[in-house]
């Protein structure tokens, strides 16, 4: 850490911060910085990522401007060099634990960290489209060149779109094309258990030593980390020490990091990488899905029964595949061809409703208002505020998704309004729907209280 030929200034700053912070910060951010060059005007700091460089320029710049160097604008005059991926330090933590007879980190794995991956969740099972296509290519490029492209990679989206699939194609990748990279795979759910029973075993510095020493970590759900705090900064600090070493982090999530209730700091750290979205598949998509999941099965559907199911189950690649699990069991069972009419009997409940009959702006705005509770005139008029505006969106959304006019006829039923606002209203609103599970579910009972 600290050698003799550092600058005073430097030594001195490292022994003033280590007194204003907590040990694990010190640990984790400060500790691993040394001094590259430094002469009279400028000192060059050797720092792991560009994480350790924000950090310290964010919390400390008045007191390195004190301590170091500074520049004409009054700024620290210090600049950053990255230090190359370092492996020692994981090493050295393997040795001390064979010295003192403790458990070597494999065994500890094979004994308590399992490394339990679905086995059909592999990049090849995994069918693209528009919605999915960047999402994949990123998680396949984590996978091929871990620590070294998108780090931490956060994906984020819907219920049953895929995201614990690519979380566990990326294990799979890893474990077979880099056989020395140590990698597990993780639910928060299952973090906080396995750090519960540590806690009580009285073994939380093998679980800690044993997560530090990964090379790829992947958590599932993230969400589940909200509103556990205790859990949430152990968690915080293992994220930090191993992206320290550009050890390569995944992390899925219902939300995007900033709608998260998490610290902030983790939050910074979460969004530091690559944020990607996994969307809603489109139509042909889905229907790639689904002969793909029949064929698997090795069942045969009809590419017209193919696109009615797939233009019914249309928000869930989970619901499609149970559609395909269940005619399945009915196909062969009753020994016969799969057709349409024994799709709408044996999925029943499970096609939702695409309306048949003709929908206008008047019904439209009529089941928004009785679904949000604002009047039919409020959301014709001007009124902004939010408890208006927003069904007011919804209504707009829906008047471009189901009726085929051009925007500028359907903007005017909403009281003379533009269609640059009904094209923005309609944007916002998609967008909101890929990570919004009670607005999906809202805009899916209205359509079906337009039926009605
Ligand atoms: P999430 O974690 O987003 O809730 P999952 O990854 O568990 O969703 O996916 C739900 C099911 O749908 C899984 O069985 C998965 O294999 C399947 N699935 C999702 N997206 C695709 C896809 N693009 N191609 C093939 N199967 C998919
Ligand atoms: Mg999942």
């Amino acid at each position: 850490m600290l050698t003799k030929d550092e600058p005073k200034g430097w030594v001195d700053f490292v022994d003033f911060i280590q007194d204003k912070c907590s040990q694990a910060e010190f640990q984790n951010w400060i500790a691993p910085i040394k001094v590259a060059k430094a002469t009279e005007s400028e000192v060059c700091l050797e720092v792991p990522n560009i994480f350790v460089q924000e950090y310290i320029l964010d919390n400390y710049r008045r007191e390195l401007c004190s301590f170091l160097p500074m520049n004409e604008d009054g700024e620290p005059a210090v600049s950053f060099v990255f230090s190359e991926r370092r492996q020692e330090p994981v090493q050295k933590v393997k040795e001390e634990e064979n010295l003192d007879g403790s458990l070597f980190a494999h065994e500890l794995e094979e004994s308590t960290f399992q490394l339990n991956l679905n086995h059909s969740y592999t990049f090849s099972h995994f069918i693209e489209g528009p919605s999915n296509q960047f999402v994949k290519s990123a998680a396949l490029g984590v996978a091929m060149r871990p620590g070294k492209s998108y780090n931490p990679l956060f994906i984020h989206g819907g219920v049953g779109l895929g995201k614990t699939h690519l979380l566990h194609s990326i294990g799979h990748y890893v474990k077979e094309k880099h056989k020395k990279v140590r990698v597990q795979c993780i639910t928060t759910e299952a973090f906080i258990n396995d750090l519960v029973t540590s806690l009580k075993n009285k073994s939380v510095d093998q679980m800690k030593r044993f997560y530090r020493n990964l090379d790829v970590l992947l958590v599932d759900d993230i969400q589940f980390l909200q509103c556990r705090l205790n859990f949430e900064e152990e968690f915080c600090n293992m994220f930090e020490a191993l992206i320290n070493q550009n050890k390569q982090i995944v992390i899925t999530s219902d939300k995007p990091p900033s709608s998260l209730k998490l610290s902030e700091r983790l939050i910074a750290r979460m969004e530091w990488g690559l944020v990607a979205n996994i969307g809603i598949p489109d139509l042909e998509t889905r229907v790639a899905i689904l002969q793909y999941k029949a064929e698997l099965r090795g069942l045969k559907i009809p590419s017209k029964v193919a696109f009615f199911i797939a233009e019914h189950i249309f928000n869930n690649v989970r619901q499609l595949e149970g559609a395909v699990n269940r005619l399945g069991a009915y196909a062969s069972m009753l020994q016969k061809e799969i057709t349409q009419d024994m799709v709408e009997t044996t999925l029943g409940e499970l096609l939702s409703y695409v309306p048949q009959k003709k929908v206008t702006v008047d019904s439209i705005m009529k089941s928004v208002s009785s679904m949000f509770n604002v009047r039919v005139q409020d959301l014709r008029g001007n009124k902004r505020n939010k408890e208006i505006a927003f069904p007011r969106q919804v209504a707009m959304y829906l008047a471009k998704e189901l009726i085929n006019e051009s925007l500028m006829k359907l903007a005017s039923s909403f009281g003379g309004k533009t269609h640059s606002t009904l094209l923005h209203s309609w944007n916002k609103i998609k967008k909101q729907l890929e990570e919004d599970e009670t607005l999906r579910r809202q805009i899916h009972m209205t359509k079906q209280n337009l039926e009605a």
